[in-house]
C-alpha cells in the first residue's frame, strides 16, 4: 500500500516567517495587511502627551492629553503611570475627548425669562452678569447679622452653593473662599454626594 505524502507544517510556517520582523507577522503567520493599512499612522503618533487629570470625580484618575504641534487636542487617554487607576478610565473619564471636541457642544447659554414660553440664546458673559446681580440682591435681602438672642452670625441662608465635580482643587478653594466671605454657610460639592 502506497504511503500518503506528509506535510511538515512546522517547517512550512518556519520558512514563511523566516526573516520577517515581529511587526510583519501575526503570530506565526506572515501579516497580510494591505499597503494602505501599512501606510496608516496612529491618530496620536508624534503628538505631545500632556499629563492631566480627569475632572469628574474625587478618584482623580490621571490622563494623557495628546496635543498636535498646532495645539489641537487629538485624544485623551488614561495615564499608565497613574497610581490610582494604572491607565484605566471609567465611562465618564473615557468620554472626556468626545465631550470636549464635539460639534454639538453648546457654547451659549439657554435662558427662559420669567413667564416666557421660549428659550433664548444668551452669551456666557451676559449670564455671568445676571448670576452676579441675583447673588448680590439675594444676599442683601437675606443677610443676618445677629440672631434674635443677640448672637452675631453674619450669614445668609438664602443662598446655597453646589460645586461641580469638574472643579479642580484651586477652583474649589476659591469657591469656598468666596462663599464664606459672603456669609454663605450651605456649601457642598457634587463629588461628595
Ligand atoms: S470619573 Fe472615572 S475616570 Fe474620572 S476620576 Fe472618577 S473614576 Fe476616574
Amino acid at each position: 500500500m502506497a504511503t500518503k505524502p506528509t506535510i511538515d507544517l512546522t517547517s512550512v510556517l518556519a520558512n514563511a516567517v523566516r526573516g520577517l520582523r515581529l511587526s510583519e507577522r501575526v503570530g506565526a503567520l506572515p501579516n497580510v495587511a494591505s499597503k494602505r493599512t501599512r501606510a496608516l499612522k496612529g491618530r496620536v503618533k508624534g503628538a505631545k502627551a500632556v499629563v492631566s487629570l480627569c475632572p469628574y470625580c474625587a478618584v482623580g484618575c490621571s490622563t494623557l492629553a495628546y496635543v498636535s504641534d498646532e495645539g489641537k487636542l487629538l485624544d485623551v487617554e488614561g495615564n499608565p503611570d497613574s497610581p490610582v487607576s494604572g491607565g484605566h478610565l471609567c465611562p465618564k473619564g473615557s468620554a472626556i475627548f468626545g465631550m470636549t471636541v464635539n460639534e454639538a457642544r453648546w457654547t451659549t447659554a439657554k435662558y427662559r425669562a420669567p413667564f416666557a414660553t421660549e428659550w433664548e440664546e444668551k452669551p456666557l458673559d451676559w449670564v455671568l452678569d445676571r448670576i452676579a446681580e441675583r447673588f448680590k440682591k439675594t444676599r442683601e435681602e437675606t443677610f443676618v447679622r445677629n440672631l434674635p438672642n443677640g448672637k452675631r452670625v453674619n450669614h445668609t441662608l438664602g443662598i446655597a452653593s453646589l460645586g461641580g465635580a469638574t472643579f479642580g482643587i484651586e477652583e474649589n478653594y476659591l469657591l469656598q473662599k468666596l462663599m464664606k466671605t459672603c456669609g454663605v454657610v450651605s456649601v457642598e460639592n457634587q463629588a461628595r454626594i
